[in-house]
């Protein structure tokens, strides 16, 4: 129920990098569960750990161009890296990196990622399982077709489900985002798909809407191509937040009941968040536990196995929001048996 292993830690600050994606947010999470009186007896029960998934070029070419995999599997991964990660700005310089204090090569980051998007296929396959499944990992939204973006080098969502609409085991699939990003990859990957349904609700300005929806060529830019559902929310508007969520979770649930359903969770919404490219949407933790017991409780109702995704979530406090969510379902969970 709970997929958590320090093997799938990206370790960032060991390749110079300085985004504060803190792999504590997960071993802190991971530490208060096992602290609550009625969890810390069942450990066994709930922990679940690598169970020996991997991906390779194939799981990729079924998402990503046969180009861009090719490039990732090469000596241009390090560039791929620089520019999913955006370690070099316009002019040229250092942005939120500095290669002195590296002690891996850029290269192994990109094994580091593959280890990390497996574990959201094994994530999927417990979910199925056992109906319900979090993982301390995965949700890489931004990364389409031909190139990464926004940290996100591949896109493990649709890397997954691909994977298991391959081997036969689900037919169809919902993604439910929740971050404050909008899946603008996903909704891009699976556009025209009809067995992949997708709802993202998150911040209506800012990146990666950034830029003005159409190219020099009058095209529009792939960020800006639609989920089924979005729910744009602009700076001011956090009070509606829940009540327009569950205008689009009634708009999904018209789509027939998939097989599973990804939750790419997101705790970058919160007020607390430290990624400066949050700052248009700022929910209290009160906000965000009403967030998650609307998507839960919706997705629990319709009896949808879920796999739930770390995804975003910055800086010192981003633990607090998984945490408080989890401490509520695990015992639930648990519960059911
Ligand atoms: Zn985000």
């Amino acid at each position: 129920m709970i997929l958590h292993d320090d093997r799938y830690n990206l370790g960032l600050a060991e390749f110079g990098i300085l985004i504060p994606v803190a792999d504590t947010r997960a071993s802190r999470t991971f530490e208060a569960l096992k602290d609550q009186p009625q969890l810390r007896g069942q450990v066994p029960r709930w922990h679940h750990r690598p169970g020996g998934e991997i991906l390779n070029e194939e799981d990729l070419l079924r998402v990503h161009t046969p180009e861009y995999v090719a490039r990732l599997f090469s000596e241009e991964v390090e560039q791929e890296m620089i520019r999913t990660y955006e370690l070099i700005d316009d002019e040229g310089r250092y942005n939120r990196y500095d290669p002195s204090s590296a002690s891996l090569s850029l290269k192994k980051l990109f094994d580091r990622i593959l280890v990390r998007a497996a574990g959201t296929v094994q994530c999927c396959r417990i979910a199925l399982e056992t109906g319900f499944c979090f993982y301390f990992g995965g949700g890489m939204h931004h990364a389409q077709k031909d190139h990464g973006r926004g940290f996100c080098p591949v896109n493990d969502i649709v890397v997954a489900l691909r994977k298991l609409q391959a081997e036969g085991r689900i037919r169809s699939a919902w993604v439910v985002d929740t971050d404050a990003h909008k899946g603008d990859g996903t909704a891009a990957l699976t556009a025209g798909d009809e067995t992949i349904r997708t709802l993202s609700i998150h911040m209506a300005r800012g990146w990666p809407l950034d830029e003005s929806p159409t190219d020099s060529g009058g095209r529009l830019r792939p960020s800006f191509i639609p989920s089924d559902i979005d729910i744009p929310v602009a700076s001011g508007e956090e009070a509606v937040y829940v009540e327009r969520l569950k205008e689009g979770l009634l708009h999904l649930g018209r789509f027939p009941t998939p097989d599973l359903v990804v939750v790419v969770y997101g705790a970058d919404p919160y007020e607390k968040d430290a990624l400066a490219s949050t700052r248009e949407l700022k929910l209290t933790l009160g906000q965000l536990m009403a967030r998650d017991r609307a998507v839960y409780d919706f997705l629990d109702r319709a009896g949808i196995a879920m796999a739930y995704l770390m995804a975003g979530g910055y800086g010192p406090h981003a633990w607090e929001v998984y945490t408080q969510f989890l401490l509520e379902v695990l015992p639930e969970r648990l519960e059911k048996g």
